[in-house]
């Protein structure tokens, strides 16, 4: 298994940036984990878009879900171009709450919906994922993903503060990608479902992970300042996202 960092900024991008996105490959499967602000100008330098398998969302925030409406519009091209069979529309698998985001991914023959919740339980080629719902604050659900593939197990943590409970999930993980929105000197005095990198770092520390993928990070955080502050905390290899940045489970 093989994860692209495609994005990796919040809550915008910055220089040639783009806020979360990242590329997961196996041997059968080509999936896209979130789609944020600049993800298929990044995803294009790697492979075609019209080659995806699947789009899965954590939650309808802007800097997850930006590019989906464009990853529409450029699917439904490539089914005239004849890139794409019409009559496979990329599934999108994703939360169905609100109603007003949901409704807007099946799209013509481009796009078709299938909605996810905490029990949904899916396979796409030969990647069995598990979702579960995190603290992510103002009630409509966000939900972290486990792809398990040939005995590798990856976990996006998607959008999360301190009240997820990880135990069962994330305990097994190779790499873990866990959200670090703040570091310790911009971290706000109340929680707003969100981490620092030192809560993520002290979490895959705690759960035991293989290794941690620090991200969700604002534009100007210096790579080098990320990376101090998290291995303060955690002993196992911890990476700090970057775009571009390919990981092999
Ligand atoms: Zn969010
Ligand atoms: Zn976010």
């Amino acid at each position: 298994m093989r994860v692209t960092v495609l994005g990796f900024q919040s809550p915008y991008p910055g220089p040639n940036g783009a806020t979360p996105g990242y590329l997961v490959e196996t041997e059968s499967a080509r999936l896209l984990l979130d789609c944020g602000s600049g993800v298929l100008s990044v995803l294009n330098r790697f492979m075609p878009l019209y080659e995806l398998d699947a789009l899965l969302l954590s939650h309808y925030h802007h800097d997850h879900i930006a590019d989906v409406g464009v990853l529409q519009y450029g699917l439904m091209v490539h089914q005239i171009f004849g890139d794409r069979d019409p009559n496979q529309p990329l599934p999108v698998y994703a939360p169905a709450l609100p109603n007003t985001e949901a409704n807007r991914l099946p799209y013509k023959q481009a796009t078709a919906f299938f909605p996810v919740e905490e029990q949904t339980k899916l396979t796409i080629g030969d990647v069995a994922i598990d979702f579960l719902r995190t603290d992510h604050g103002n009630g409509d659900p966000c939900y972290a993903m486990r792809l398990a593939s040939k005995g590798k197990v990856l976990v996006y943590g998607a959008d999360s503060g301190p009240g997820t409970n990880w135990e069962g999930f994330a305990n097994d993980a190779d790499l873990f990608i866990c959200e670090g929105t703040y570091l310790e000197r911009t971290k706000p005095k109340t929680a707003n479902g969100h981490l620092s990198v030192r809560q993520a770092a002290e979490l895959a520390e705690g759960l035991g992970c293989r290794s941690l993928l620090i991200t969700h990070l604002f534009h100007t955080y210096r790579q080098e300042e990320v990376e101090k502050e998290a291995s303060a905390y955690m002993r196992g290899t911890c990476h700090v996202a970057s775009i571009g940045l390919q990981l092999t489970l």
